[in-house]
């Protein structure tokens, strides 16, 4: 196949230095980050992608995309970071078991240190999203990170929650797919692989329950991340060459994150996935616990068609107010979902002005 836009094009940030800062955790990854580099002076925004995304969901060339926008609106210095749930890096392609707390405890940290050997002591904004979101948080509330100046926190925080038909996935699928069909991970792009092997076929049988698109690729997503037709976004929210290339922009992923996704839904809130786990013993095993101590001003965003983390940041929202009143704020986007609150091709109207209006009031 030939492609429209080019896997991992940077051309979607044009009038922008930029460069690759390679670093490794402590438990022995190799990650990276972006970064867009116009002027190094005044507040610095580190966006974080989710499961199974990558800085490519910011910098998407087919419309404004979030990181040209920060630049053409006085943050003129905008790092992307891809961490172990990046589908620019090979970890999820694997039956690993990886969970947020690796994430919290040795992503964000070692992401932060490499940034800041660049910056400073400037101040750092942090805008996440979906999973990235959820493991920032507990970064942050866990305090294996600090120093940062406010975050943005889009469709799950500390309260994941989900529709009924996601919590019975999330129950059934690890197994099932592990054990049962061997399978080490889900692929959006299987229906891309050749004819009669097993990925196409599962995805041909996908196919058959998604009448809403012709795209295999939306189909399987639907599938893996939530409860709907789609499931990740209104398709009159999306361009026509997002949706096109649904299978470059999501990679695929191992089922292990899914089994933390479930104790969380299942605790109502943020908890780490093995209290007995010794190397993870620096962070707490309820990550709400110790909120009140945290001083970093939180917007958590959803779009209020949120078919994979339904009413989870207004949840969260009343969670944490209830905890330091006033301190955090909630904006919900009427007509969005959870995906294309970052990924639609109007969301520099609908969405990105109220982000901005948080950052800058949060830099004042
Ligand atoms: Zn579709």
């Amino acid at each position: 196949m030939t492609r429209t836009v080019p896997l991992f094009t940077l051309d979607g940030v044009p009038d922008a230095r930029t460069s690759t800062h390679p670093f490794s955790t402590q438990d022995g990854l190799g990650l990276s980050l972006l970064r867009f580099l116009r002027e190094p002076a005044g507040d610095v925004v580190l966006v974080v992608h989710g499961l199974t995304t990558s800085s490519d969901m910011f910098i998407m060339p087919e419309h404004v995309n979030l990181v040209r926008y920060l630049l053409d609106n006085g943050y003129t210095d905008v790092w992307t970071l891809d961490y172990r749930m990046s589908n620019r890096h090979p970890y999820n392609r694997s039956m690993h078991r990886h969970t947020m707390d690796d994430i919290a405890l040795y992503d964000y940290p070692a992401a932060l240190r490499a940034l800041r050997a660049e910056v400073g002591d400037r101040r750092v904004h942090v805008i996440a999203h979906c999973l990235g979101s959820v493991s920032f948080l507990m970064s942050l509330f866990g305090g294996a990170v600090d120093g940062v100046t406010s975050v943005i926190a889009n469709s799950a925080g500390l309260t994941p929650r989900v529709p009924a038909w996601s919590r019975l996935k999330l129950t059934v699928a690890p197994a099932f797919m592990e054990y049962v069909l061997g399978f080490p991970y889900l692929d959006p792009r299987w229906s891309e692989e050749p004819p009669f092997t097993r990925g196409r076929l599962f995805s041909r049988v996908v196919d058959a329950f998604h009448p809403e698109c012709d795209q295999p690729a939306c189909h399987m997503l639907s599938l893996m991340w939530g409860t709907g037709w789609p499931a990740l976004y209104g398709h009159d929210k999306l361009h026509a060459v997002t949706h096109a290339r649904s299978g470059d922009l999501y990679g695929a992923t191992g089922f292990h994150y899914y089994r933390h996704v479930l104790k969380m839904v299942r605790a109502g809130r943020a908890v780490k996935y093995d209290p007995g786990d010794a190397r993870l013993r620096a962070l707490p095993d309820d990550y709400l616990a110790g909120a009140a101590a945290i001083t970093t001003p939180v917007l958590l965003t959803t779009g209020d068609r949120n078919h994979v983390f339904a009413d989870s940041n207004i949840v969260c929202h009343d969670r944490l107010n209830a905890i330091a009143p006033g301190r955090h704020e909630l904006v919900v986007y009427p007509g969005y979902g959870h995906q294309d609150v970052f990924m639609g091709r109007n969301c520099h109207q609908d969405v990105f002005p109220s982000m901005i209006d948080f950052l800058k009031r949060q830099g004042a």
